[in-house]
């Protein structure tokens, strides 16, 4: 079932998320279906947190792979080490239709988090990936870009962001 993306500026996208009971995790399974379709049905999403569908849990999905193949689901998130690189790229977010800003990310990110089974999971990320888990991870706390994006120079414009 596709969801509706709440827009900003609802006053959802900005309560912080609530941590999910591992007992909890086997109910969450639909949720993150729907999760995954709706982000499909979005050309140029590569992730989508909980609280943009309404739900106030610290969970999110994902999907960088070219082919839209390769889903990923992580709940309670925290990233325990970073690299100190830091680049800026262009985002977009698919809460804030139609806003594209630089933001500046660690390139590289260790994420520990459940994943749907209820087990533990450490994943490392860098590139897209890891921007992807920060942006994500921002929801879950009530940070949208808008907080953090400069704007795009000129030369940048229209290349084409990925929207999470
Ligand atoms: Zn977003």
């Amino acid at each position: 079932m596709i969801l509706s993306v709440l827009q900003q500026p609802d006053p959802r996208l900005r309560e912080k998320s609530g941590e999910v009971q591992p007992a909890d995790i086997p109910g969450l399974k639909e949720l993150a279906l729907n999760m995954l379709e709706t982000l499909y049905s979005i050309g140029n999403g590569v992730g989508l947190a909980a609280p943009q569908v309404g739900r106030p849990l610290r969970m999110f999905v994902y999907d960088v792979s070219s082919d839209r193949n390769q889903p990923g689901v992580l709940i309670n998130p925290e990233i325990i080490s970073h690299n100190n690189a830091t680049a800026k790229n262009i985002e977009g977010c698919l809460s804030c239709r139609g806003f594209e800003g630089l933001v500046e990310r660690y390139t590289k990110v260790t994420v520990r988090a459940f994943n749907l089974d209820g087990k533990r999971a450490t994943v490392k990320a860098d590139g897209l990936l890891a921007r992807v888990f920060q942006h994500e991870i921002d929801h879950l706390d009530g940070v949208i870009i808008l907080d953090k994006a400069e704007p795009v120079p000129p030369e940048q414009q229209g290349a084409g962001a990925r929207v999470v």
